[in-house]
């Protein structure tokens, strides 16, 4: 009997205690309207809770789209190590020493298939994938074997001729369709088939891009963009260009130009229309017109020279490589 009355006893005070603790729970949820305090105690009063907490989760929002904290982090040490070597990577053009690839981010975004910025994981991910697709060991980073493999594709999409056309296979194009109106009647001739591509591209990035056009579909005066710098070029006078400025800013000018079989086009981007210097190939890669052409010129056969922005071949079975 004694032994039940304690056992009475004990259970009375747990219940009391339970009771005791419940509406002391009861009264704090009514005071500060929480269902379920769970702040650390850190002195914080659950009532501030939602007003400290707001801004605390849009920051780590941005800190995720940042760093990208949701990609592995190896990804993330790639885009880390992109976004230091796209100025500063060592690499030469010829003899000439050359820093970054920040000018060939447009071309490297084609290449890969993203439109993500070169210091993302997304697009570390995406140099990954194409490293693996060529062979490479698939850091995400574009570094000197990277870019070397990726100026070598570029490259084999080129003419890689100097063939002379037959004066049957050229025709002259209008004046009005170059970048300079005085430009000499004798240069103004271009290969049929590249020409009729030209115009072809032309009509759908004017529509594009809203350039600036006639009521007859031809481009406006005064619009610049995607006019004819330069086309075919005679031997002749690719040789007076070569003498006329042998140094630094024109000394790219080649003995075997690509010019020579007229299916090759200078086209007006932005910019110094044919200037190597990195300012202003780094300007004329930011164009609408340069971007386009990027994305859109392989629907109608012309492929870029990677190096200058504004030189491109039409090789109308480049596709069909590779
Ligand atoms: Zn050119």
């Amino acid at each position: 009997m004694i032994v039940e009355k304690k056992h009475w006893f004990s259970l009375s005070a747990i219940l009391l205690i339970g009771a005791v603790f419940i509406t002391f729970g009861l009264i704090k949820r009514k005071i500060y309207g929480q269902e379920s305090p769970s702040l650390p105690a850190a002195g914080n009063s659950p009532i501030e809770k939602p007003l400290i907490e707001k801004p605390l989760v849009e920051e780590s929002k941005t800190l995720v789209k940042k760093t990208g904290a949701a990609f592995p982090v190896g990804l993330q040490a790639a885009a880390f190590e992109n976004a230091r070597l796209k100025n500063t990577l060592g690499w030469t053009f010829g003899a000439k020493p050359q820093s970054g690839w920040n000018i060939y981010v447009p071309l490297i975004q084609q290449t890969i298939g993203t439109e993500a910025e070169a210091e993302t994981p997304e697009f570390a991910q995406s140099v990954s994938v194409w490293q693996q697709k060529v062979g490479l060991s698939p850091s995400g980073k574009i570094d000197g074997e990277t870019l070397l493999k990726m100026v070598e594709w570029w490259q084999s999409r080129r003419l890689n001729s100097s063939r002379y056309p037959s004066s049957e296979e050229l025709v002259s194009a209008p004046i009005t369709d170059f970048y300079d109106p005085t430009r000499d009647s004798a240069l103004l001739q271009i290969e049929r088939e590249t020409y009729n591509a030209y115009k072809k591209m032309l009509a759908a990035a004017a529509k594009e891009l809203k350039l600036k056009m006639t009521k007859t579909g031809e481009l406006a005066p005064d619009e610049k963009y995607l006019r004819i710098i330069s086309s075919f070029r005679s031997r002749e006078y690719q040789e007076k260009l070569r003498r006329a400025s042998p140094d630094s800013g024109r000394a790219g000018l080649a003995v075997n130009s690509p010019h020579f079989t007229g299916c090759a086009l200078d086209i007006y981007v932005g910019g110094e229309p044919t200037i190597t210097k990195d300012p202003n190939r780094a300007l004329q890669v930011t164009t609408p017109a340069y971007k386009w052409l990027v994305k859109n010129a392989a629907r109608f056969g012309f492929y870029p020279y990677y190096y200058e922005p504004w030189h491109w071949e039409y090789v109308p079975n480049a596709a069909k490589k590779k």
